[in-house]
């Protein structure tokens, strides 16, 4: 049993990643492919290089990775010299005695394993974030106060949302989930979602399941979304019942009506399913009785 099941914008790697499984490829292999085919695709402004950056213009990159079998795990956060910060956290997962590194230490690392890249800012996401800091007239001057214009740019929704989601089966039953993502345009500096904190964004573990988010990173972390989505389906729920409970119970942010809030699950056994709290959410799959991978609607499932 294979399985390949990502957030919609991964549609750019599916085909590669389907042809990896078909030759025998790792899960984990398979799962970096297609998340580095995102953070490398320049047009998608919320994964990697061309990722919106933060209020002050710096592009901070999130990315967890975590291997159901050994539920080893791997996660690095505000990465802004390495364009692919997926194969950073599987560095880190394969390479340390650590699970998680920030900011400056993760660039660092970066440069030490040879993921490090040059600036991530991308003209586009540039010119957007420029926009605007121009129209709401933010300050940029050291120490100037940012958490207002923050609150406000933040919730511009055209911007703000998305994230890359991937979960792997292999033929040999391994199951592994990533995701990575540059997180809320016009985010405050050093804000770390919920894609670089295994449990709440990212959560595998093979006996049971797996399971990963996007949109309203805070809920997922408020919540341990991933982690209690796998805790259901090892209680026996279906992937579907998982996720849906775990929408059902978000907490309201209390920061307007729009809570955009979508998850992937899979149980072992290779049953999956994709919920959205929105109506035009998508998620993208392969699995063997498939000729290509397709790009599906998701169930809309309560809003908060
Ligand atoms: N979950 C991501 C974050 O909060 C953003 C998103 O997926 O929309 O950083």
């Amino acid at each position: 049993m294979t399985l390949l099941l990502a957030s919609a914008n991964a549609e750019i790697g599916m085909a590669l990643g389907r042809d990896l499984l078909l030759s025998g490829a790792s899960a984990l292999d398979v799962v970096e492919a297609v998340v580095r085919a995102v953070e490398d695709n320049a047009g998608d402004h919320t994964v990697g290089y061309g990722g919106y950056p933060n209020i002050l213009g710096t592009v901070e990159l999130d990315a967890s990775v975590m291997d159901g079998t050994t539920r080893a795990a791997g996660a690095v956060a505000g990465v802004s010299a390495c364009r692919h910060p997926f194969s950073l956290a599987r560095a880190v997962m394969e390479r340390l005695p650590h699970v998680m590194l920030a900011g400056a230490g993760a660039d660092r690392f970066a440069r030490e394993v040879g993921l490090a890249s040059g600036d991530l800012l991308e003209p586009e996401a540039a010119a957007t974030w420029r926009r605007g800091v121009e129209t709401y007239h933010v300050d940029l001057g050291d120490n100037a106060p940012l958490a207002d214009a923050v609150k406000t740019l933040v919730l511009d929704p055209e911007h703000v949302t998305g994230t890359v989601n991937v979960v792997a089966i292999d033929a040999a039953g391994r199951l592994v989930s990533g995701v990575s993502t540059s997180g809320w345009a016009w985010k405050y500096p050093g804000r770390v979602g919920d894609t670089g904190c295994l449990g709440a964004g990212n959560y595998a573990d093979a006996r049971y399941g797996a399971a990963t988010c996007t949109g309203w990173g805070e809920l997922a972390i408020r919540t341990g979304a991933a982690r209690r989505a796998v805790q259901s389906m090892a209680g026996g729920a279906s992937a579907g019942e998982a996720l849906a409970d775990v929408l059902a119970d978000l907490p309201d942010p209390g920061m307007g009506d729009a809570v955009p809030f979508h998850m992937l699950g899979v149980r072992a056994d290779g049953t999956y399913a994709a919920v959205s709290t929105t109506e035009v959410s998508r998620y993208a799959v392969w699995e063997p009785s498939m000729a290509a991978p397709e790009v599906r609607p998701r169930t809309q499932v309560g809003a908060p």
